[in-house]
């Protein structure tokens, strides 16, 4: 069985799960679970050495409950198409989790980006774009991809360029891809968000009291004992937030192994020794672990695994020694680790809520596309005026004057940085305590990833409902 079968019938086993756990009509069900459409293309490239190469390439799009679909493009050697079923389904589930009004889509083309020339990238991402816009499987009310594994700000800007010149004159072309750069029609705080997201949900789930006491930990971020898998996008900046709110980075793994030290690692210092020695294996100070999946059994409280799917399995979950595993990748625990997980009383954080800050941010870049306006060019100054008229007015009601850096901290208008950050905190925080509602609704009999599914579900069934298509 390939890894994607498995991938595909870990999210559908997760589904059946939760929808076992609601009143809805089967069929609804059924078709919620579906995935709606399903795109294959194979294209010849040449590469640089005058070779030519047959590219695979898949979209899926599993829900239409909501247009336009949304989810990332991987490049890497596991896409298949259960993968990206499998993907666009949880893409689906996230959505919904976090109120952004997408159906779920995924793509990827099977390729190891590290074995291409930027060039051959390049050429490679637009006859894809070329290829998708085609078949109609792209556009700003159609469907809008993003980055995943594999991908980046640089392909997105590739993929924004060639679907403007194949739609000359559509006004709201830069609304079809999402996580392009600032320069290219992007939005700041996109490249972080969904580290930044993960790092705003769990320092939520570490504030309640009463399951921080189930799992024997204190409330609060502040010295949590943090391991991290995978320091791409996801996992770099989760380490970077996770270190400024006061955790400790006690284990690091990446592709060329992991690296551990009980006082804590400097994510910058490792990621500049890594960059400069091409592995961060030998970093001063720290301990080089066997094996790079050695880190998931590190002795810490809080596990993130921000690298691959089917990570933590049947095999290992006996033995990982956190308190709780927080899944900033998708589907990186199989079900049957998730059951040893649960059974040894390790709270699971679930990708399709807690990786969603990335998919959040791509809303309000959409969004801000739409408008064709910067969020905060219209109020910014009328803010900063506001509140100096209001600072002034205090002052010379108590006779006191303010410091230069008071008034500075108080006027500060909202940039389109400060807003982006402030919505991705609400919306983290906001879609917490929905899951956990549920979760603790059914006392001890599901999980917080059934939880977290029932909602998802409910909301896609209202959706299905107000359509009319079903009673
Ligand atoms: P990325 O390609 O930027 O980073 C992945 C990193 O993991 C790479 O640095 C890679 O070298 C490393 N890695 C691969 N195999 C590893 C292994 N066995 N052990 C340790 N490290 C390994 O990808 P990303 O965008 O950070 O995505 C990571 C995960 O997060 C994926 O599951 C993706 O679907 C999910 N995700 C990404 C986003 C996003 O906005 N980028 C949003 C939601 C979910």
């Amino acid at each position: 069985m390939s890894v994607g079968a498995s991938f595909l019938e870990q999210v559908n086993r997760a589904f059946d799960r939760a929808a076992g756990f609601t009143n809805h009509d089967p069929t609804l069900l059924a078709n919620i679970k579906a995935s709606k459409n399903l795109f294959y293309t194979s294209f010849p490239i040449k590469r640089d050495d005058g070779r030519i190469e047959v590219m695979h390439a898949w979209r899926a799009e599993h829900s239409h409950h909501k247009l336009p679909c949304k989810g990332g493009i991987r490049y890497a050697e596991t896409v298949d198409a259960e993968e990206v079923q499998a993907l666009a389904a949880l893409m689906t589930y996230k959505c919904a989790l976090v109120d952004v009004p997408f159906g779920g889509a995924k793509g990827g083309i099977r390729l190891n980006p590290k074995q291409y020339s930027m060039g051959e990238l390049e050429r490679i991402t637009r006859r894809y774009v070329f290829e998708l816009v085609r078949k109609n499987f792209m556009g700003p009310g159609l469907d809008v991809p993003a980055p995943d594994v594999g991908t980046g700000p640089r392909e997105m800007a590739w993929i924004a360029d060639t679907y403007s010149q194949l739609r000359s004159g559509e006004l709201d072309a830069l609304g079809c891809v999402t996580a392009k750069p600032v320069s290219a029609g992007g939005i700041r705080g996109r490249v972080e968000a969904t580290g930044r997201g993960v790092f705003y949900g769990i320092r939520e789930a570490c504030t309640v009291a009463e399951d921080m006491k189930v799992l024997g930990l204190s409330t609060g971020l502040a010295g949590k004992r943090v391991v991290i898998q995978g320091l791409g996008n996801v996992g770099y900046y989760a380490a970077r937030f996770f270190q400024e709110g006061g955790a400790l980075l006690v284990g690091l793994a990446e592709s060329e192994g992991a690296i551990a030290n009980p006082k804590g690692l400097d994510i910058e210092k490792v990621m500049a020794y890594r960059r400069e020695n091409r592995t961060m294996v030998n970093f001063p100070g720290a301990t080089n672990l066997p094996r790079r999946e050695d880190a998931l059994e590190l002795d810490c409280d809080i596990l993130i695994p921000a690298a691959l799917e089917r990570q933590i399995t049947a095999e290992n979950a006996p033995r990982v020694k956190a308190r709780m595993v927080v899944e900033a990748a998708n589907g990186p625990t199989t079900p049957e680790a998730d059951e040893i997980l649960g059974k040894r009383n390790i709270l699971v954080i679930p990708d399709a809520y807690i990786n969603a800050g990335g998919v959040t941010v791509s809303y309000f870049e959409w969004v801000k596309n739409l408008g064709h306006v910067r969020f905060g060019r219209m109020q910014k100054r009328f803010e900063q005026g506001a509140y100096s008229r209001l600072l002034q007015a205090v002052e010379g009601v108590t006779g006191r004057m303010f410091t230069a850096e008071e008034i500075e901290r108080v006027t500060h208008g909202a940039s389109e940085e400060d807003l982006v950050n402030s919505g991705l905190e609400e919306t983290m925080i906001g879609a917490y305590h929905p899951i956990r509602k549920v979760w603790k609704d059914q006392s001890g009999k599901i999980d917080l990833r059934t939880a977290a599914l029932i909602v998802a579900i409910e909301k896609v069934a209202l959706s299905y409902e107000q359509l009319g298509i079903f009673p």
